[in-house]
């Protein structure tokens, strides 16, 4: 990536074919004495930086913000006395911006008599720029702005070691929208969306500016309430939230109407840990819905018992899974080129008898908390293996499943046997088994990861990182660890082409991938515009609803036989 190894390039600044070098490179290049004075600096130094002033002779520093400064002098200072380049990242003053921000490599070499310095530096602007739009978008909700449901829980916990060390306490407030539902569908998802909006910015607006409010939901928000511990000051501020949606929202010509209900839990009185909290307000929110709305209730030890309904619910689960009351639905994965299907991803589903089909968003996370996970993610990866083979022999031809396994499943020592046991039993190739798993998974216990991936890996089966983007911590373990395929999350795709952010990260990530050799998989496609732009951007593979939902196994058999590809590409149309 850089212009040149430490040793060719000391040698060969010696002479004219240096000063090509430097001039040749797409870098900026910049030879410094050993105080940092820029001795000579690239024609195409000037260029990225958007300078048209002679850089020679003046100090390096000059180039960096004050804030940057002592990290520069002090990097080139190590560089000085050391045989090994030193790497860093850097702001640098532009001609046509505030800053931009650059990677640099200094490396010290031999002149005549006298040690001087070989700074590389690369625009790496777009970069930083998309990875703190990825992590703002990580801990904020894209619709309002608010922290999203992994901020909250930072902030819960902030708040807990607050009130630790003080004594003290805080409140936590669940609120609901009440008839949001009804808007939604009688008005369409714009309009719900827009008063989604108005109501984050009118309940942010009646707290105050040390409280976090979050969106945590569809119509669901969470508040947390430094030091406010007693009851009429709960009940005072839940008045105030209720009074401020009570207002009519006023939407294309309409005056639409919503109320909120509100439940509170207190730190430590109610709970002493996030998870108690949380559920504990949450309960009291439902009662407050109960008891006819538009109303705070305060959580009460001896009027909730909710461990009672946890019990229950795993009793159910457990039940179900013996009823075989789970299944699986296969969503085509579609080769972006040729508009074919290669393979599908298993999603599994929950047929409850009173309540129809049960979407995973709600029951994976209990399976998750209850530990029934195990039990149901070893039945998936065996059932998905088993139809795949059935798929492959309607379609005469190889293809593959995507299974998802989540946090509690990778971590369980029994997940190895339970793949070894779906592969063997369905006969179904390695290779033809894709894992769906998630950053944050990699990041926990990133030595378990490495071990369980290795032994994965050995077996050929490929693991693809799914809802990329969204749980962001460094990009680092992408060199780390065998991962085959990045699936773009929705966030990214929904508002393409016509988000210039959305397609730059969208942009970003496939060439970070390409240079990984991984392959894409674009998440959530619903048009073709969205398709044309993805194909336009080198994704490999597309999976939404555009080229189809999640079916069952005898319509996704059905489409496999069908000659034709999923869609049509407009270029034959
Ligand atoms: P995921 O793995 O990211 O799956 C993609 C989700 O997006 C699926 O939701 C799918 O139905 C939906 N989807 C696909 N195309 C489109 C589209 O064009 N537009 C929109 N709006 N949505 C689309 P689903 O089936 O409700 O699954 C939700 C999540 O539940 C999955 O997200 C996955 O994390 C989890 N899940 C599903 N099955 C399993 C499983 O067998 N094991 C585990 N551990 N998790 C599972
Ligand atoms: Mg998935
Ligand atoms: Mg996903």
């Amino acid at each position: 990536m850089f212009l040149a190894s430490d040793k060719a390039s000391s040698a060969a600044c010696h002479d004219g074919f240096a000063l090509h070098l430097m001039e040749a490179a797409g870098d900026a290049v910049f030879r410094l004495d050993s105080k940092g004075k820029i001795i000579r600096a690239s024609r195409r130094s000037g260029e990225l930086l958007h300078f048209s002033i002679l850089l020679d002779g003046r100090d390096f520093t000059d180039l960096v913000p004050l804030g940057d400064r002592a990290a520069v002098l002090d990097a080139l200072s190590v560089a000085a006395g050391s045989e090994k380049p030193v790497r860093m990242v850097s702001r640098v003053h532009s001609a046509q911006s505030a800053f931009r921000w650059f990677e640099w490599q200094f490396s010290a070499w031999q002149a005549d008599d006298a040690t001087e310095i070989l700074a590389v530096g690369r625009d790496v602007s777009i970069q930083h720029d998309t990875e703190e739009r990825l992590r703002h978008m990580a801990t904020h909700d894209a619709l309002t702005g608010l922290p999203n449901r992994a901020l909250l829980s930072d902030r819960i916990k902030m708040a807990i070691a607050q009130s630790r060390r003080a004594h003290g306490g805080f409140a936590i407030v669940a609120l609901d929208l009440d008839g949001f539902k009804k808007v939604n569908d009688a008005l369409g998802h714009g309009v719900g969306d827009d008063l989604l909006r108005i109501a984050a910015k009118r309940l942010r607006e009646a707290l105050r500016d040390i409280d976090t409010l979050a969106r945590v939901g569809g119509d669901e928000f969470v508040a947390v309430l430094p030091g406010v511990i007693d009851e009429p000051e709960i009940l005072l501020i839940a008045r105030r939230l209720i009074s401020a949606i009570q207002l009519p929202f006023e939407m294309e010509g309409h005056a639409l109407y919503v109320s909120t209900s509100i439940g509170a839990a207190v730190y430590p009185e109610h709970g002493d840990d996030e998870v108690k909290l949380l559920a504990h307000a949450d309960s009291a929110m439902y009662r407050a819905k109960e008891l006819g709305k538009a109303r705070c209730v305060i959580y009460s030890k001896q009027k909730f018992d909710r461990v009672e309904h946890d019990v229950s619910m795993e009793a159910a689960m457990f039940e179900a899974i013996r009823n075989g009351e789970f299944l699986l639905h296969y969503q085509p994965i579609v080769d972006a080129r040729t508009r074919t299907i290669v393979g599908f991803e298993a999603l599994m589903r929950w047929t409850q008898p009173e309540l129809g089909l049960v979407s995973p968003a709600q029951f994976i996370p209990m399976a998750e908390e209850n530990g029934l996970i195990n039990l149901l993610g070893g039945w998936a990866l065996k059932a998905a293996c088993m139809q795949m083979k059935k798929f492959q022999e309607a379609a005469g031809r190889k293809l593959y499943v995507s299974v998802n396994v989540s946090p509690r499943q990778f971590r369980n020592d029994q997940f190895l046997k339970a793949m070894d046991e779906a592969l063997v039993l369905s006969g179904l190739g390695g290779e033809q088994l894709l894992l769906e798993i998630t950053e944050g998974i990699l990041m926990s216990d990133p030595e378990h990861a490495e071990r369980l991936l290795t032994e994965i890996a050995s077996r050929k089966v490929r693991i693809a990182i799914d809802d990329f983007g969204t749980g962001y911590s460094s990009l680092a373990y992408l060199k780390r660890f065998p991962i085959h395929a990045l699936k773009i999350d929705r966030a990214f795709i929904k508002d393409l082409p016509l988000s210039v952010k959305d397609a730059a990260i969208c942009n970003v990530v496939m060439s970070l991938a390409n240079h990984l050799k991984l392959s894409t998989i674009a998440e959530g496609v619903e048009n073709e515009n969205q398709m044309q732009f993805l194909v336009e951007q080198g994704c490999a593979l597309i999976q939404g609803f555009h080229t189809g939902g999640p079916v069952l196994p005898e319509l996704a058999t059905e489409l496999l036989k069908s000659k034709t590809p999923v869609v049509a590409s407009p270029a034959l149309v």
